[in-house]
């Protein structure tokens, strides 16, 4: 018999009540005693849930007050020495000193965890990096849930992932090296573990789907051995993608069990059945990363394949991945209509899919279950709420002429210098100025009904004005209106656009306590009719000054959305770009003369497999280029980037032919810069400098060295001048100190002193 498992459940709650506990702490309104009890309360709670759905793989230790990768770090005692010294385990003052920092020690690093917009917290390692047993947790919640009579399986973040994606802080060490010092606490863990009564453990190792490097290669072939005969058994998990290359390193290593990712690379059960193995096979077959309701018959066709070849009993049938990456619970969405709910499935759903698959697998009747999801996927496959057969042709029909401005750079860059007349090292800033409590307040009260439509359109008409005079009073050459009318740069969007739909508590944990909420492309996507024109338009009316029109560009709305899985994300968001095509069009006829197109996520669309990038900035870039081509040759296009590393995606960047690009570099002392110098960047650029993530106001002769720097890597004629990015997190008192000294710092260069 083929049995239910699951690999990870969302920790913080369904009303984010983890969230709500964690903050309480941090302001020190709840002990750390009733923080534990929370978690602990959590975990029982949702170990109960998966009890009763039927699954029989339970994960413990999936749970975390912060970050699973920190948590490791912890169990490791890798604790950098600005955090203090380790006196026997880590201390919860200093596991959130880690992730947050203190006024006297920076935090740790943080990044995206591999393809997802989930954050966790870099390792360190210094010169000397010592390692020793720091945390029990994966014991302890073993022995928690034992306690509440359920038998679980405890999760792991395998050592070579932990080793790769950790960073030396001295040039001197090799991270890989690190392995033979930390392999001793695993081990140990895995004893305690075998002690408490633990039969199989999970461990993670989602580094087997990307490009391995030979050592390692080898560090996974020194780990498993070295781990796979202290008693539990072993279910190494790859997730995220296909095994590929890697996939006879997989059935090579001697672990027990093997999870696949079945959803992003189904044809791997194939491979792995002809290659011949006696591994437990672990099915991820239901998207861990989505919100659709899985086709439970194609699932089946594909376990069956499986069962047939390689045995029942050798058969588990999970998500694809952990399933941190979705909402909790479907039941709490009172507001979606029926139809789009029942085309929906977030993690609590998620589990019986699991768990029907596994018993339609075991024979057992399940015909009403499958019944009645093959017909909920037939009416999402012929819904003429999904299939706009208009969007579709306009899709199929673009051609390259769409792609590409009338003229070339040069052409435009005079074009436009005739047309908005600005001086040398132009000012100008990114979108956003600063979203005060009046502002949030105004729109919260509009939003329950306090403020009428009237009311509420009368103070963002107020606020933007006077954000226009404080412009005009700065001295700023370019303006912009200030977006107080967006809540956020996506959802401002998502919520004009037809194929957009909203829900009420889909928020996914972003990094700690932070959650987003992201909208869902369920359709076909289009424009009904203009989102920002009327704004700019407003504004532009107030000043001679020329305004720039903003939108936020379709790879970025593509990117931090739940995208519909039935077809290519490709063709989804070629769409949404053409529904920005229209804005932008919209705008120029409306008398604005610069528009604004943000991608500040098109770096982190990058596939896991450097072999995929070029197909995914093709159409990447071809999307951007489709929104900002409509124009003439005098509109002049910009487009904005926070951090990113550009240096192997410069061609990409200077493929999408935006007229300006303004990114982040202020805080790399102008490093960024020299990779667009070192390419020959053949357009302009604001290299921000004025780091926005602090209230620091730079000095005008910090901001005039920074732009003197930028001068030598950069022809000074295509500098423009502006932050590091969009102001909504800043105060105005800040804001304006800051930007008086970047105008200033742009009039020094300007005068050439
Ligand atoms: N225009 C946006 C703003 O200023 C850009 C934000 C971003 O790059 N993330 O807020
Ligand atoms: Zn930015």
């Amino acid at each position: 018999m083929a049995i239910a498992a699951n690999l990870g459940f969302p920790r913080i709650g369904a009303r984010r009540e983890l969230k709500t506990a964690v903050e309480a702490y941090w302001k020190g309104s709840l002990s750390e005693r009733d923080l534990t009890a929370e978690g602990a309360r959590l975990r029982a709670r949702h170990w109960r849930i998966q009890r009763d759905a039927g699954i029989a793989a339970i994960p413990s230790n999936d749970f975390s007050f912060y970050d699973q990768v920190l948590d490791t770090t912890a169990m490791l005692g890798a604790v950098p020495e600005r955090f203090g010294p380790l006196r026997g385990t880590v201390t919860p003052d200093q596991y959130f000193a880690m992730a947050r920092g203190t006024k006297d020690a920076p935090a740790m690093e943080m990044t995206k965890w591999f393809d997802t917009n989930y954050h966790y917290i870099v390792p360190e390692f210094t010169d000397g990096q010592a390692f020793r047993l720091g945390a029990l947790k994966p014991v302890e919640e073993f022995l928690e849930a034992k306690a509440l009579g359920i038998h679980t399986r405890p999760v792991l973040l395998g050592p070579v992932t932990w080793l790769s994606l950790g960073k030396a802080k001295d040039a001197a060490v090799d991270p890989l090296a690190l392995l033979p010092a930390i392999l001793p606490i695993y081990a140990e863990v895995l004893q305690r573990l075998r002690d408490a009564g633990a039969d199989w453990v999970q461990i993670d190792e989602p580094i087997l789907v990307t490009d391995l490097s030979r050592a390692q290669r080898d560090a996974l072939r020194t780990a498993c051995a070295e781990l796979a005969g202290i008693g539990p058994k072993i279910m190494l998990a790859s997730y995220f993608g296909a095994l590929d290359d890697n996939l006879d390193l997989a059935l090579s290593l001697p672990t027990a069990g093997l999870h696949l990712d079945l959803v992003r690379a189904p044809d791997q059960a194939a491979r792995v059945l002809a290659a011949g193995t006696d591994k437990v096979l672990s099915l991820g077959l239901i998207d861990g990363r989505n919100v659709w309701r899985a086709d439970l018959a194609k699932a089946l066709e594909l376990a069956q394949a499986a069962a047939g070849g390689h045995g029942a009993d050798r058969i588990q049938i999970a998500p694809s991945c952990s399933l941190l990456h979705v909402p909790v619970d479907l039941a709490g969405e009172t507001e979606l209509d029926g139809d789009l709910k029942s085309w929906l499935s977030f993690a609590t759903q998620k589990l019986d899919e699991v768990v029907t698959l596994t018993r339609a697998l075991n024979g057992a009747d399940v015909l009403a279950e499958l019944a009645e999801n093959a017909a909920a996927v037939a009416s999402r496959r012929v819904s003429e709420r999904i299939h706009d057969p208009k969007v579709k042709a306009r899709s199929a029909a673009v051609t390259a002429a769409d792609f590409t401005r009338k003229s070339p750079y040069a052409t435009r860059r005079t074009a436009q210098a005739a047309r908005l007349n600005l001086p040398a090292f132009p000012t100008t800033t990114i979108g956003s100025f600063p979203q005060t409590a009046e502002v949030r307040r105004a729109r919260a009260d509009h939003r329950k009904g306090a403020l009428s439509d009237a009311g509420y359109d009368a103070f963002l008409k107020r606020e933007t004005e006077a954000c226009i005079r404080r412009q005009e009073a700065l001295g700023l050459d370019m303006l912009v209106h200030g977006e107080f009318e967006r809540n956020d740069m996506v959802e401002y969007f998502g919520e004009q656009l037809a194929g957009y739909a909203f829900t009420r508590l889909g928020w996914v944990q972003s990094y700690g306590s932070r959650c987003v909420k992201p909208p869902l492309i369920f359709g076909d996507v289009s424009r009904p009719k203009p989102m920002t024109v009327a704004w700019s338009a407003f504004a532009q009316s107030l000043t001679d000054r020329p305004m720039k029109g903003m939108l936020t560009g379709p790879v970025t709305i593509l990117q931090w959305s739940f995208v519909r899985d039935d077809q290519p994300r490709s063709e989804t968001c070629r769409q949404i770009a053409l529904a920005i095509r229209d804005e932008v069009a919209d705008l120029e006829a409306a008398g604005i003369r610069a528009v604004q197109i943000d991608e500040p996520a098109i770096r982190e669309g990058l596939p896991l497999r450097r072999a995929e990038w070029d197909g995914y900035l093709t159409w990447a870039v071809e999307a951007f280029r489709l929104s900002a081509s409509p124009v003439r040759d005098d509109t002049q296009i910009h487009t904005h980037m926070c951090y990113s590393e550009f240096n192997d995606i410069m061609p990409a960047i200077a493929a999408m032919d935006a007229d300006v690009i303004s990114i982040e570099t202020s805080r790399s002392d102008m490093e960024l810069l020299r990779v667009f110098g070192d390419f020959e960047y053949p357009n302009a650029i604001g290299p921000g400098i004025w780091d926005i993530h602090s209230p620091r106001v730079p000095s005008e002769g910090e901001m005039t060295g920074l732009l003197r720097k930028a001068a030598s890597v950069i022809p000074a004629e295509r500098l423009w001048v502006n932050p590091d990015c969009g102001l909504k997190t800043r105060g105005w008192p800040e804001t304006e100190a800051a930007l008086r000294n970047l105008v200033a710092a742009a009039r020094a260069l300007r005068r050439g002193d």
